[in-house]
């Protein structure tokens, strides 16, 4: 958010948002939260019933829509590297940067989820990890919400879906790397990820971990630790009734919890 006609935004976002909006979680629905941080007007407050951490007040589900096709400018994120370094990153796999998912493909394995089963890259962004998905053969599928992230997609040949819709059900697993932080509604986001998994398939979301408690005494473990995974069980998880799920801890370092569904 570096443009200052976002920044006015967010201000006035935060001023007219206070005036409609009563603080509440977006995953329980608790008002139970203290809060941990604040900019401007916004407040980042951690449930006291599930402990989610989320940002009061919200935008419309729309216009965050609207914000992350085009206006949303984050670096690690949406930076788009002339040819030259592009192909560089491609052909190196993207080696020793941050764009290496080295990590989080050894997590998927670890879960069982092996090259030639259908995997879901939700929110693929550029298309980075999908890639090298690819590469070690899995069945990948892309689909994230910006029409600009996937047009830079296509110069390393990779296919992003920009409607959900399009991308079909019954994968072995769904895989995020911070997605779900940008989410209206992360719990009915990881409902929708669950209903595209068949069943005994996963999902897994990797996000970062806000808490300000958590950073301070874990400073080592802060970056690229928090992982969760659902696994989907038919007989355990109803889509209609509400979740029954219970996010699973995959590293021993994983963060101290940005969602937990219960
Ligand atoms: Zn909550």
């Amino acid at each position: 958010m570096r443009r200052l006609s976002d920044r006015l935004s967010y201000l006035v976002s935060g001023i007219t948002g206070r005036l409609g909006q009563k603080p509440h979680c977006p995953a329980c629905g608790s008002r139970a939260a203290i809060v941990c941080d604040r900019k401007w007007f916004h407040t980042l407050s951690e449930c006291q019933n599930c402990g989610l951490l989320y940002r009061f007040p919200s935008e419309p589900a729309k216009q965050m829509a609207d914000f992350y096709q085009d206006r949303y400018s984050e670096p690690v994120a949406t930076d788009m590297p002339d040819d030259t370094t592009l192909a560089s990153l491609v052909a190196t796999n993207f080696k020793d940067t941050y764009l290496d998912r080295h990590y989080h493909l050894r997590v998927i394995q670890a879960l069982g989820v092996k090259p030639g089963m259908r995997v879901l890259d939700y929110g693929a962004n550029r298309g980075y990890a999908t890639l090298q998905f690819k590469r070690l053969g899995f069945d990948v599928t892309a689909f994230d919400i910006s029409r600009r992230m996937a047009a830079f997609a296509d110069k390393i040949g990779v296919k992003v879906h920009t409607s959900i819709e399009n991308v079909g059900k019954g994968f072995d697993a769904v895989y995020s790397c911070h997605v779900l932080e940008h989410t209206p509604n992360p719990r009915k986001v990881i409902l929708d990820q669950l209903s595209l998994v068949k069943p005994g398939g996963i999902v897994i979301g990797h996000t970062p971990n806000g808490s300000k408690h958590f950073s301070i005494s874990e400073r080592t473990s802060f970056i690229g630790r928090g992982d969760k995974c659902l696994r989907r069980n038919s007989s355990k998880v109803s889509l209609d009734k509400g979740p029954t799920l219970r996010p699973r801890m995959i590293a021993p370092k994983s963060c101290n919890g940005i969602i937990k569904l219960r």
